[in-house]
């Protein structure tokens, strides 16, 4: 009895272990196939990446020798000059498009830039629901953000006539500061992002702090040279709304800064934040445009690569956000 319960319970153990066996080989190759599967897709997606790049520098060197005819074309004819700063794209009736984005600017005296800095935001639509209630163009200075608002937000901006200008991809100074090279790719990286997005070629830059900013280590002047062999135009600002200042700012304080200066200058060019938080900047902006149309002498436009530069060179007291 005790021997064939012996040899029962070596059969027994026999068969636990083969089970065992199976059961970690099984669990083995549960573990083995989704890792294979990832490292494939991996690999995948790594050598697409690579042909998206590949790709776009394609696109990106087309559209370079699209501009430089463009802008031979817009020194014959200066009246073509949004065209020449927003390459949009399949433009065949580009002599129409022209005409129309840029407002009438005979028998002002005054011309008033806005610009809004560091969006799209959670106002970019109010700001553009503003602005076209007031039939004004203005220009926004926008960084990579790919959210699908954002994107609803980019397109709108260029459909509706604005001047769509780059203002870094990252915004971080540490980063876009630190070598020509970074910089470089950082504001490639965005002007690629805002091309695939809008099919239009931003040409003008606002540095992030201005072009007179006490962070970058690096003089500025090399990265305004970079800008300039790219064919991009910067803009800094001479009125500024002060809505980047960390202490929130009344509608009243935002509507004085904007135009108590105004009066004293031919061209005006007016920094203005599209961020998180800047709600008294979106309350502001209908009295700011009822004022500078009440000044009867003054017209607001779109900033272009026509436009008259407002750049700072010495240091100024003021650092925009
Ligand atoms: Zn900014």
């Amino acid at each position: 009895m005790a021997g064939i319960s012996e040899a029962e319970h070596a059969a027994r153990r026999k068969r636990v272990q083969t089970l065992k066996k199976a059961i970690i080989l099984l669990l083995i190759l549960a573990i083995l196939f989704p890792v294979v599967l990832c490292m494939i897709l991996l690999l995948k997606i790594n050598s697409l990446e690579q042909r998206i790049d590949e790709l776009s520098e394609l696109v990106y060197i087309k559209q370079k020798s699209v501009l430089t005819v463009d802008m031979e074309d817009t020194m014959n004819n200066p009246k073509s000059s949004v065209g020449f700063i927003m390459e949009q794209e399949g433009t065949a009736d580009k002599g129409n498009s022209d005409e129309k984005s840029v407002p009438e600017e005979e028998g002002y005296t005054r011309k008033v830039y806005l610009t809004f800095d560091d969006g799209p935001s959670q106002y970019t639509n109010e700001i553009l629901d503003i602005l076209a209630e007031y039939e004004v163009k203005a220009t926004f200075f926008v960084v990579g953000k790919e959210d699908e608002k954002s994107k609803e937000a980019l397109k709108r901006i260029t459909e509706e006539g604005h001047t769509l200008g780059m203002h870094s991809y990252s915004h971080k100074y540490n980063d876009i500061y630190s070598s020509v090279e970074a910089f470089s790719e950082d504001m490639i990286k965005l002007q690629e992002f805002l091309y695939d997005i809008t099919g239009t070629w931003s040409r003008v830059y606002r540095f992030p702090g201005g072009s007179s900013n006490t962070i970058s280590k690096i003089n500025m002047r090399e990265f305004i040279s970079y800008l300039d062999e790219q064919g991009i135009d910067y803009f800094d600002w001479n009125i500024s709304s002060k809505d980047a200042s960390s202490e929130r700012l009344s509608t009243e304080q935002i509507v004085k800064n904007c135009i108590d200066d105004l009066e004293t200058k031919d061209v005006s060019v007016i920094l203005m934040h599209d961020a998180a938080g800047k709600r008294t900047t979106v309350e502001a902006l209908p009295i700011i445009i009822e004022n500078i149309l009440a000044m009867g002498d003054a017209v607001m436009l779109p900033i272009t690569n026509d436009t008259e530069p407002i750049q700072h060179i010495t240091n100024h007291e003021e650092t925009e956000e």
